[in-house]
């Protein structure tokens, strides 16, 4: 600002005289108005601190030697009152002392009695304008200091963190947000590397980016950084990070010219987090949390680029559970859920870690094996999964038993393609899935190109009901001690108009599954019923009737009603029928399932356990319900001439005869068994040996099983 900018327009400035002279008083003012400034006078120390009292002036003529109250008094008075009146001594008579102690007090420049008028009006221009100068300065200031305190109240109310870094990447300043956010106080972070604060798996990134903004080498003005929070307990939290280097006049603030770094870090914990979830439902399932169907396809395929370039195999594994449709319609979705997650579990257990596991849909769960030493390793984890879904799972009140059909597809033997694996793992599954047993197949050329074609078996089934196009067919049940045929097991065939005759492995599951099943056991039951009632009229040896039934039926809330109705109707006696159930439909529900065993018991209805020894009940557990029969699984007899194997056979049925059970063998197909069985005195028996299944007249005309009977009346 230039002297004649600063110089005040005379009419705005306002001047008081104080001296004790009234001439003198009299003539200053006169001199001073001439130049046009507006002036009071005071007569005396006294009336100079009245005036000042009164009224704000810029400047103050001031004669030193005053009576009474003089002009250091007045100068004490105005420092006391903190004025900002510019103050000009005027001596007279005062010693050179005088004079410098009234600059001590406050005076701003002093003149000498006698002055000349020019230099008198120097002095007043002078004080005028440096009055001018730090009322300016002092005006700037307050701005200043409300900017600075604006700033200040921005910065620590920003939602995000701002902060100041050295050359070193050390922080010069933070504000307090960065308590609230990471939980470091200011104090300790001053001096301390941002480096420090991002998490150890980012550093490198952090710091490329950070030198990179320093040196104004690159555009990229902000990044996304994990920064680590003080207290480890604490996930990592996410941040966007914006810099830019301090410009010259900037850097000067915080001392010299170092290269200054400005930043910002927003927290985009919330956004981040919201997509890591998105992404990882797109590729998830979220009920077992295994990848989903998409990324497992996307993880073969870079599996197969990889073998292809290395010249290495691969194994795609289709695994399907069974009973899983039954178990969760009849025990409910949250069940079932938890079935799923206990199973996905498991399988998890079994693998490596950089084998794949997918939830392919509904109980259907794949398995990528890359980097394959050889087919027999594939066969090793499906053998090793299928191991370890042989325990129960415990959930809820129940006791849940599931098992698995593996198939399995080895690049580059099965196929040179994702589509190619996949669809042939589950052709390879199906075969296994289609012998009703839980197991492993490797898929093979011979299997064929087609996938079965279930969904058209499916529709198939639903009209095959209608259009009366299952039969049954009857297994005699020899009494071993006569060898007379005592009774008959009745086993349902399915005479399909395209693909001939289908026995119950290649269509049960299917009907389980769709619950076709509940109409096909009741036409089985009416059926065989209506049969059997019309041999035993005849005036023949009553047979007695065996009898399958699923678990999806037994599980029904009105089964019992519905069984009883039909025996009702159709006046079959009770005592004549036998209901085969199998050993996990027992272990699945168990109250519900005693209690509707005991209604058919005192019904007079036996109950028959099938294909015991293949599941999981003991028989001490089964002494606790109604069960009458017990059914060797023909995968015993078939033991029966391995020595150390006969004796589990030998052990069911001593333990069942101490029990007070009929025991049935099945599958008896060779002399050999039946006569180990009957040194056993197992009271009855049936298999091939005797009879295949058979429509009930060929049965009855069959010498060997009824010549007996007519020499036996
Ligand atoms: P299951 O109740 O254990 O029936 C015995 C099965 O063993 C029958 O197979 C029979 O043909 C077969 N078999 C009999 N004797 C021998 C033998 O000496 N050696 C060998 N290797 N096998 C023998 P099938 O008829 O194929 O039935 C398979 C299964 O399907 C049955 O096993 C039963 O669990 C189920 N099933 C059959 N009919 C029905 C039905 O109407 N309803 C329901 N829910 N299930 C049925
Ligand atoms: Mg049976
Ligand atoms: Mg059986």
């Amino acid at each position: 600002m230039t002297e004649r900018d600063a110089t005040p327009d005379p009419k705005s400035v306002r001047i008081l005289i104080a001296d004790d002279d009234p001439g003198l008083l009299e003539s200053l003012r006169q001199l001073l108005s001439l130049e046009g400034y507006p002036v009071h006078t005071a007569n005396g120390g006294g009336a100079a601190i009245e005036a000042l009292r009164q009224e704000s002036f810029d400047l103050l003529l001031l004669d030193l030697s005053m009576p009474g109250l003089g002009g250091v008094d007045v100068l004490r008075f105005m420092r006391a009152a903190d004025l900002e009146t510019l103050t000009v001594v005027v001596s007279g008579n005062s010693t050179v002392e005088d004079v410098a102690g009234a600059l001590r007090e406050g005076a701003h420049d002093y003149l000498k009695k006698p002055y000349e008028p020019a230099e008198l009006m120097a002095t007043v221009r002078n004080a005028l304008q440096r009055k001018v100068l730090e009322d300016t300065n002092r005006a700037m200031r307050a701005r200043l200091e409300q900017s600075e305190r604006l700033h200040r109240v921005i910065v620590n109310n920003s939602p995000d963190i701002v902060f100041i870094l050295d050359a070193d990447k050390r922080f010069r300043f933070v504000n307090s947000r960065v308590h609230e956010l990471l939980g470091y106080s200011r104090q300790d972070l001053l001096e301390t590397s941002v480096l420090d604060l991002v998490e150890a798996d980012e550093r490198d990134k952090a710091e490329y980016f950070f030198d990179q903004a320093r040196n104004r080498q690159t555009h990229l003005r902000s990044v996304e950084l994990a920064l680590r929070p003080a207290r480890h307990s604490r996930t990592r939290r996410f941040f966007e990070v914006a810099v830019w280097p301090a410009g010259a006049g900037e850097t000067h603030d915080h001392g010299g010219h170092e290269a200054l770094t400005y930043g910002t870090a927003r927290d985009i914990t919330d956004r981040k987090e919201s997509e890591a979830f998105i992404n990882f439902q797109a590729y998830h399932d979220l009920l077992t949390r295994l990848p989903n169907r998409a990324l497992f396809r996307d993880r073969v395929d870079v599996a197969i680029s990889h073998a292809q370039r290395s010249g290495t195999r691969l194994a795609v594994l289709f695994i399907d559970l069974n009973r899983f449709k039954v178990i969760n319609d009849s025990l409910g979705h949250t069940v079932g859920d938890r079935l799923l997650q206990g199973v996905a579990q498991r399988l998890q257990d079994c693998i490596r870690k950089g084998d794949t596991l997918s939830r392919f849909g509904g109980d259907e769960f794949t398995l990528l094996i890359p980097g394959l030493a050889d087919n027999d390793a594939a066969v090793h984890v499906a053998d090793k999964i299928l191991e370890s879904l042989q325990a129960p799972f415990e959930i809820g009140e129940h006791e849940l038993f599931v098992g698995a059909s593996i198939g399995i597809a080895i690049y580059p033997d099965a196929g040179d393609n994702l589509e190619a694996l996949i669809k042939n793992a589950d052709i390879a599954m199906y075969r296994e899935k289609s012998t009703g047993r839980t197991g492993v197949r490797l898929y093979s050329p011979e299997m064929g190109g087609h996938p079965p074609q279930r969904l058209q078996l499916e529709q198939d089934m639903r009209r095959a009901l209608d259009r009366d196009e299952f039969h049954i067919l009857y297994q005699p049940q020899i009494d071993t001690h006569s060898g007379l045929m005592v009774g008959v097991e009745a086993l349902v065939r399915w005479d399909h108009p395209r693909l001939g005759l289908l026995g119950p492995a290649e269509f049960i599951a299917i009907a389980e599954e769709t619950r076709l099943i509940v109409e096909l056991d009741r036409l089985t039951l009416r059926t065989a019923i209506r049969e059997i009632l019309h041999h035993n009229r005849e005036g023949r040896p009553e047979l007695r009737l065996a009898i399958n039934l699923s678990p999806v039926l037994v599980e029904r809330d009105d089964f019992v009603e519905d069984f009883l109705g039909i025996l009702g109707e159709t006046g079959f006696p009770p005592d004549l029928l036998e209901v085969e159930i199998t050993e996990n439909l027992l272990m699945s529900d168990t109250v519900d399932t005693v209690h509707k065993l005991n209604r058919l018991c005192a019904a007079g209805v036996q109950i028959a356990v099938d294909d015991f020894g293949t599941g999981y009940s003991s028989l001490s557990y089964l002494q606790k319900l109604p069960i009458h029969t017990l059914k060797i699984d023909r995968s015993f007899t078939h033991t029966i001439c391995q020595e150390d194997e006969a004796c589990i056979v030998n052990a069911i049925i001593s333990m069942a005869r101490g029990l007070q059970m009929n025991i049935v063998a099945e599958g008896v197909e060779t002399e050999a068994h039946r006569d180990y069985l009957q040194r056993l005195e197992c009271p009855m028996m049936q298999g091939f040996l005797f009879s295949p299944p058979a429509p009930l007249h060929a049965l009855l005309t069959n010498g060997d099983l009824v010549a007996a009977t007519a020499t036996c009346q």
